[in-house]
């Protein structure tokens, strides 16, 4: 019988995307695949993509065999314990510090993590029955979370020694991820490079792809190609006509302007996390590393032109638009109708993409990587594995996409026409559902494990990504409160009662945390020995 094993895979693009999938699927299918790299070295990367979530380390750093601290010196990596909100809920044009709402300052953190249970209930639950009847007016993340002081004053995740204490994902520099991922694969797994640019696809009378041409006049063949050639998606959307599927109308932005910002560490020390700063027409990340922040604002066309929303950016950090290197991006939010087509599959900006307000484009690409691994067909290329795949990532796409939107549609603010018209954007049905269940108490995607198996388990992170606490971070956050307390709990005082313990232990732990920790820059300075 012949032999059905696919014995060769051709990556189109050598973006993030690309080398992750190189160095990812180089180990995932063993020595007995040849992978190849087609990257074309005038087609520049996208050029952003710096902030990431916890998960990336264990599902893909450590699926690799590349200790933490081994990655972490080679793409200048810094820690994001979370993303700080600021100014989501006042009017006003960007600024980089908190406006004052209530007499407090406004912002909230996202933090990682599952929060604790008390008597099986989660600890946001007895927040909220104590904030609504008046018995506290400590914000959702200070109550039930240990990290907020220890943000507030730029500490580390980890001890001097190594320990860590709670969940951390990371921000680094987007070309030497790729360029550090280029040389393990080809040094290490044995992926083979070629700088060329491809022209045509070559496609059989079943609609499948059988190799690619290029400028400098090589066909490539292959039994399996993956589509990483970013926006210009020329594999799934162009040799394979499949439909993309745009979701403007649940996010409106599609332009980005973006720069990196020199930063005195010693004298203003490293955040140890991600801010998203709400704008006049959308928001503005600001990414943390050693001796710089990335940032960018992140727009609506719709609302804003280029050129004043790169005012009002350039203002809020001090810089002068005309001297200042920035980099101009358009995007287009939405997905695949199906991300892998026939022989050929999307990874990336070519598979699917949603603004960067969660982190979720590289968390995509391990996502998604993991699924194929999982799903990888032979050369009968069995519709089920396929359709499987297809709905995964369908699911957590569009997951992720009612999660933003979340942000926006609840954001207090109404000062611009950007603002109000989030307000006027329909919801999915799916999410429309959570919303109900969180205002009438109950808890929003439980997961059914405790924090140590959850994130030993990428399975069922990713079947539960956004969960409870995610919910509880952004809409407590944004002063959106349920109803009422969960009348289960609401009827046992005993138990609002006994979870009192529960907070004064955080209050304990969180001034522990503050006296023993080294800050993030003598962290980061010790770990990459400079
Ligand atoms: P690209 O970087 O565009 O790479 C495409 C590759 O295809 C290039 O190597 C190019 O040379 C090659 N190519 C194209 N055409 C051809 C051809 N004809 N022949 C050969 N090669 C070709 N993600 C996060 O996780 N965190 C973030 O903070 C974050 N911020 C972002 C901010 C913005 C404004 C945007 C737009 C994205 C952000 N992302 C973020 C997403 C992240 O940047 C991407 O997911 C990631 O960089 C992957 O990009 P890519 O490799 O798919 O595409």
């Amino acid at each position: 019988m012949e032999d059905q094993r696919i014995k060769s895979v051709v990556i189109l693009g050598g973006g993030t995307a690309g080398w992750m999938s190189a160095a990812y699927l180089g180990k995932a299918l063993g020595p007995n695949v040849k992978v190849t790299v087609l990257e074309a070295p005038t087609i520049p990367r996208i050029g952003v993509g710096e902030a990431t979530v916890p998960n990336l380390h264990k599902t893909f750093f450590d699926f690799l065999g590349i200790p933490e601290d081994e990655w972490m010196r080679e793409v200048n990596a810094s820690y994001k314990m979370g993303i700080k909100f600021l100014n989501w809920r006042t009017p006003g044009a960007g600024q980089s510090t908190p406006r004052s709402i209530d007499g407090k300052p406004d912002y909230y953190y996202h933090l990682f993590g599952l929060l604790p249970n008390h008597e099986n209930l989660p600890l946001s639950h007895h927040w909220v029955a104590d904030r609504l009847a008046g018995r506290t007016d400590e914000p959702f993340d200070y109550a039930c979370y240990r990290e907020p002081p220890v943000m507030d004053r730029n500490l580390s995740p980890k001890y001097l020694d190594g320990t860590r204490w709670t969940n951390y994902a990371w921000h680094f520099d987007t070309n030497l991820v790729a360029a550090f991922l280029k040389r393990f694969s080809t040094e290490k797994q044995g992926v083979i490079h070629v700088e060329d640019e491809m022209t045509e696809a070559v496609i059989d009378y079943r609609g499948y792809v059988t190799g690619l041409r290029t400028k400098g006049g090589k066909l490539i063949e292959a039994d399996f190609f993956v589509d990483c050639s970013g926006f210009r998606a020329l594999l799934i959307n162009g040799a394979m006509r499949e439909p993309f599927l745009d979701m403007s109308d649940h996010l409106m932005n599609d332009s980005a302007v973006a720069t990196q910002v020199p930063n005195d560490d010693e004298a203003t020390g490293v955040e140890p996390y991600t801010s998203s700063i709400a704008m006049s027409s959308g928001w503005t990340w600001k990414i943390p590393m050693l001796g710089r922040f990335g940032t960018g604002y992140v727009f609506s066309s719709r609302f804003q032109s280029r050129d004043d929303a790169t005012l009002e950016f350039c203002k809020m950090w001090g810089l002068d638009p005309e001297t200042q290197p920035l980099n101009h991006i358009k995007f287009r939010s939405g997905r695949n109708r199906r991300t892998w087509v026939r022989n050929v599959v999307g990874i990336g900006l070519s598979s699917c993409f949603l603004e960067p307000l969660e982190s979720t484009g590289i968390y995509f690409i391990t996502a998604a990587l993991f699924q194929l691994a999982k799903h990888f067909p032979d050369k009968n290329f069995d519709q089920i594995l396929i359709d499987r795949f297809n709905a995964e990532i369908n699911t957590m796409f569009d997951d992720s996409r009612d999660f933003l939107q979340v942000h926006f549609s609840f954001a207090p603010r109404n000062d611009t026409e950007f603002w109000k018209a989030c307000k006027d954007l329909e919801l999915a049905d799916d999410i429309t559902e959570k919303i109900k269940m969180y205002r009438a108490g109950l808890a929003v995607n439980m997961p059914i494990t405790d924090e140590g198996t959850y994130y030993a388990n990428f399975e069922a992170e990713f079947r539960n990504f956004w969960n409870n606490s995610n919910y509880y971070c952004i809409l407590a956050g944004l002063d959106e409160l349920p109803d009422h307390a969960l009348p289960a709990l609401a009827a046992r005082p005993e138990q609002i009662e006994s979870a009192q313990a529960v907070f004064q232990q955080i209050k304990k732990t969180q001034r522990e945390l503050i006296d023993t920790l080294p800050s993030t820059h003598q962290f980061l300075r010790q770990l990459h020995g400079r």
